[in-house]
């Protein structure tokens, strides 16, 4: 068994720290440029970034990738896109889909969502499945190897 509370709690802090900054002047994903060392496409109407905090397991499985599709305006749910938005972000996922990707995008009202502007997570597993044997509030998540 591996305990990994410690890297996941700075982590979590680091995460709090840049949550707490982005508080006070206004939305960091409206900061995002398409020259940002992180972003790695820019289409028209969304940016395809980089998860500075990426999921290290998701769907009980080790997390090979994990990325984002950020509106490039700052809207809080996919029903405040318009038509064309819409149909760029179901190409822009599609895509990624077809490279094995799972898409997640949490409601306008989710308590977990952390970022109140609109983002889909693309999340690209190895394949190897992380038992977990208790999972609680996050960070504190303890799985096997
Ligand atoms: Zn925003």
């Amino acid at each position: 068994m591996v305990y990994r509370r410690r890297s996941t709690e700075q982590r979590y802090v680091k995460y709090r720290k840049m949550m707490k900054q982005q508080a006070a002047p206004g939305c960091n994903f409206c900061q995002f440029s398409p020259e940002d060392k992180q972003v790695r496409v820019a289409h028209e109407h969304f940016l395809v970034t980089d998860n500075l905090f990426p999921y290290e397991i998701w769907d009980s499985h080790e997390v090979a990738d994990h990325i984002m599709v950020v509106p490039r305006r700052h809207v809080e749910g996919i029903y405040q896109l318009n038509k064309t938005e819409r149909a760029e972000l179901m190409d822009v996922i599609a895509e990624y889909e077809e490279q094995g990707y799972s898409v997640y995008a949490r409601a306008p009202e989710n308590k977990q969502k952390s970022v109140a502007h609109q983002h889909t997570h693309l999340i690209k597993t190895h394949g190897k499945p992380k038992n977990m044997l208790f999972t609680s509030v996050k960070p504190y998540i303890l799985w096997s190897k």
